[in-house]
C-alpha cells in the first residue's frame, strides 16, 4: 500500500486530512511537528508527503528545501498544502523550494485525491525509469569489462601468459615507425631454447609446456617500461627494447641467456636446465629498411647462434 507522510501543526487540519487520505486507500504516517518531518521521511521513505506552509520551527518552505538536501528523501514528491500563503508569488515560491503541486485549504476532497493519485503515479514512473537507468548502467559497465577482457585475450599467449605473436606485430611495426621518425635506436632480440624438442621427446609435451612457462617468467623479470615481450611461437621468443641499441642489448641479452643457463626447473623427481640461444639486430645497421628486416635480421643472428654451438649470443652484422 501507498504510504503518505502528512505535516500540520493544526490537528484539527491535520485530522481531516489524514481522514480524507485514508478513505482513498492510502496508509498514512503523520505529525504536527515539522521537525520531525524530516526524521520520518528519512526511517519511513514515504511515496508522498503533504505538507502545511505556516508552522512554528520550521516552516513548509524550509521543510520541503530539508528534504530535498538529503539524498534519501530528495526523490519524494512534495505537495504543499496552505489555507494563507495563497498568491501566486507564493505558488512560485513553493515550486520554486521543490514542491510539484500545491493545493489551496480549504482541501477539496476530490481535488486532493486526484492531485494525490497523479503525483504518486508520476513518482512510481520516476523510480521506473531511475531503475532502468541502474540497470543499463550496470550492464554497460558488464559490457566494457567484457571488452576488456576479449581485448585481453586477443593479445596475449595463453600457454604463457606473454604478448602473443600477433601483438607483437603491431607493437613492432609502431616501434620501428616511431624510432625512426625521432632518430632513436631500437633492438630485437630472438630468443629460442636450444633442443626443446628433447625436453618434449623425453618428458612428454605437458613438461614441455611448463619449462616453456618457467622460460617466460624468467624472461619477463627485469623487464623495463616500454619493453615489450612475446612469445614468437614455438619455443620462439621476442624482446623488443625502444630506445636501446644493438650493443646495449647485446649485454642485456647476455644477461638472459646466463639466468635462464643457471635456472634449474624442478619437478618431483625430475630436474632440468636449459639454454637459450638468442640473435640481436637493431635498427641503426645498414639494410634495415623495415621492421620486417629487423626481425630478418635477428634470425640470421639466431641461426648463427645456434650454428656456433648453442648458448650463446650473436650480434647481427
Ligand atoms: P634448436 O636448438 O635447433 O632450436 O632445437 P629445438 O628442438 O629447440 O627446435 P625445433 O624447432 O626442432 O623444435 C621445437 C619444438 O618445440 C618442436 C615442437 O613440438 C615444440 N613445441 C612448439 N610449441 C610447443 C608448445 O606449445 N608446447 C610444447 N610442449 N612444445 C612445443
Ligand atoms: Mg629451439
Ligand atoms: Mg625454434
Amino acid at each position: 500500500m501507498q504510504q503518505i507522510l502528512v505535516v500540520d501543526d493544526e490537528l484539527e487540519h491535520l485530522n481531516a486530512l489524514c481522514e480524507l487520505l485514508q478513505g482513498g486507500g492510502y496508509q498514512v504516517l503523520r505529525t504536527s511537528r515539522p521537525e520531525r518531518a524530516l526524521a520520518i521521511a528519512e526511517s519511513q521513505r514515504p511515496d508522498l508527503v503533504i505538507t502545511d506552509w505556516d508552522m512554528p520551527g520550521l516552516s513548509g518552505i524550509e521543510l520541503i528545501r530539508q528534504l530535498k538536501a538529503h539524498a534519501a528523501t530528495r526523490d519524494i514528491p512534495v505537495i504543499m498544502c496552505t489555507g494563507s500563503m495563497t498568491t501566486a508569488a507564493h505558488l512560485e515560491t513553493a515550486l520554486e523550494a521543490g514542491a510539484v503541486d500545491y493545493v489551496r485549504k480549504p482541501v477539496e476532497p476530490i481535488e486532493l485525491r486526484a492531485r494525490t493519485r497523479s503525483m504518486l503515479q508520476l513518482a512510481a514512473s520516476y523510480r521506473q525509469i531511475q531503475a532502468k537507468e541502474q540497470e543499463l548502467a550496470r550492464q554497460n559497465e558488464l559490457l566494457n569489462q567484457q571488452k576488456q577482457e576479449l581485448h585481453q585475450a586477443a593479445i596475449t599467449d595463453r600457454l604463457t601468459g606473454l604478448h602473443n605473436r600477433a601483438y607483437l606485430m603491431d607493437q613492432l611495426s609502431r616501434e620501428f615507425s616511431n624510432s625512426r621518425r625521432y632518430g632513436r635506436p631500437l633492438s630485437c632480440l630472438l630468443l629460442d631454447i636450444d633442443h626443446f624438442k628433447s625436453v618434449n621427446d623425453r618428458h612428454g609435451h605437458l613438461v614441455g609446456d611448463a619449462v616453456l612457462r618457467h622460460t617466460a617468467q624468467l624472461l619477463s623479470r627485469g623487464l623495463r617500461r616500454g619493453d615489450v615481450l612475446a612469445r614468437y611461437g614455438g619455443e620462439e621468443f621476442v624482446l623488443l627494447l625502444p630506445g636501446t641499441p644493438a650493443a646495449s642489448a647485446q649485454a642485456l641479452a647476455e644477461s638472459l641467456r646466463a639466468s635462464v643457463a643457471q635456472a634449474v626447473w624442478a619437478q618431483g623427481e625430475l630436474s632440468l636446465q636449459l639454454t637459450l640461444s638468442i640473435g640481436v639486430a637493431d635498427n641503426l645497421a645498414d639494410q634495415t629498411a623495415d621492421e620486417t628486416a629487423l626481425l630478418r635480421h635477428a634470425d640470421a643472428a639466431l641461426y648463427a647462434a645456434k650454428h656456433q654451438g648453442r648458448n650463446r649470443v650473436v650480434v647481427h652484422g
